[in-house]
């Protein structure tokens, strides 16, 4: 591979900066918070040498309602991803799961399938589906929609940043599925507005991410109002000691399911780029955008305030730019995701956690503007790139 097609200035190509021999270890970075570039630093394997996944079920072979069959066909989902393969009949018999599962393995699908079944079924009781993000829950949301249509069954949206009244107004029509963050949800409850002693199912996705963020004692209030009885489903990327705690005290004899892939690294060409200042990190940049190859790039910035400043700056070359950040209200940020994803704009600026579990197809690059604070991030920032097996590109600016 050379460093001409990683599309890397001029100035940079002759530097050497490139290295193969890259171990994807996963352990925390040896000096402090500080990750050895050479970390950032990978040849993509090629895409052809990942393992080809046999499926024992097409969709057509789960015991479904013949309605959530149509809905599934009209959606255009043929053949199940292996953590849909191995969940959705247990899920569907009622036991407990631990989906060990990131974004992009069809994680959603394997959960709200064989709950919207059991709605379809018993026609009582609540899915309350809690996740990190208000952008996850939107695209939670969409996804059951999609399932949903027609079978009256109805969801509330319940994240922070928008309109409590419209959120009290969708409690009050009786929701069958609750998908919301941690906090808003807390507060709701705390107001008396959404009562949780008849929820059948929870369903907690990306738990990691929700205690990475501090959300724990949300979570564990939040638990502490659904009765006994109930199926427990928890989605995480990774098993920490606390997601470990978490789940013995919540799920009863759950079956496990990893899937965890190598979406992430394998397939990205990862490399890093020199720069001296931050003025020399934008001119870069722009070098860079100017290239066609860059067609869609998600730029990572660590802080709300930077990351705004960076898209102001990038608008301001006539560079197409949206931000996400959690300074925006939650439509300006829907609209930046959406404008981003019909590749209406070329480039979108984000901090990571307004870029947490977000679903983005075909992002050319990863640029990491500033350096993730941790491998975990890092790993997690250029898994947007290269997804579903296709190849991605990662770079990441360090000081030199
Ligand atoms: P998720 O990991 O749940 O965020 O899903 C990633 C993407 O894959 C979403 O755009 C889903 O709509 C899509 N997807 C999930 N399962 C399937 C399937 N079995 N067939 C086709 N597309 C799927």
């Amino acid at each position: 591979m050379s460093r001409q097609r990683l599309g890397l200035p001029r100035s940079q190509r002759s530097q050497g900066t490139f290295r193969g021999g890259y171990s994807p270890a996963n352990t925390k970075p040896k000096h402090g918070s500080y990750i050895s570039s050479d970390r950032f630093i990978n040849k993509a394997e090629p895409v052809e040498t990942a393992e080809v996944f046999i499926p024992r079920h097409k969709f057509a072979d789960f015991p479904f309602d013949e309605r959530l069959h149509r809905n599934i066909v009209a959606k255009g989902y043929e053949i199940p991803t292996p953590i849909q393969d191995e969940a959705i009949v247990p899920v569907m018999a009622g036991r407990d799961l631990i989906g060990l599962a990131n974004t992009g393995t069809g994680k959603t699908a394997a959960f709200l399938l064989p709950i919207i079944n059991r709605f379809l079924v018993e026609r009582q009781g609540l899915a309350l589906i809690v996740v990190p993000t208000r952008e996850l829950a939107n695209q939670i949301d969409e996804e059951f929609k999609g399932f949903a249509r027609g079978l009256n069954l109805y969801s509330a949206l319940l994240v922070g940043g928008a309109s409590m009244g419209a959120q009290i107004n969708a409690l009050q029509r009786r929701p069958q599925f609750v998908i919301g963050t941690p906090g808003r949800i807390k507060d709701l409850i705390n107001q008396g507005r959404l009562r949780l002693q008849t929820t059948s199912v929870l369903v907690l996705d990306e738990a990691d991410r929700m205690v990475d963020m501090g959300f724990i004692r949300d979570i564990r209030f939040i638990i502490g109002q659904l009765p006994e009885k109930r199926q427990s489903l928890c989605l995480s990327a990774t098993m920490t000691p606390e997601i470990e705690r978490l789940v013995n005290e919540l799920q009863i004899n759950p079956i496990k399911v990893s899937v965890r892939t190598s979406e992430t690294s394998d397939h990205v060409e990862q490399n890093i780029i020199k720069a001296v200042s931050r003025d020399h990190k934008t001119q870069i940049l722009r070098e860079l955008l100017g290239q066609p190859e860059f067609s869609k790039v998600l730029i990572f910035g660590d802080t709300k305030y930077g990351v705004q400043r960076l898209a102001d700056n990038l608008a301001k070359d006539g560079i197409k730019t949206a931000a996400i950040h959690g300074n925006k209200s939650q439509p300006q940020r829907q609209r930046a995701l959406e404008a981003f994803k019909k590749e209406q704009v070329q480039v979108l600026v984000a901090t990571d956690v307004a870029a947490r579990g977000l679903d983005i197809p075909n992002v050319t690059h990863v640029i990491n503007y500033d350096q993730p604070k941790t491998y975990d991030d890092y790993v997690h920032r250029i898994g947007r790139t290269g997804r579903a097996g296709a190849r991605g590109n990662a770079l990441t600016f360090v000081q030199g």
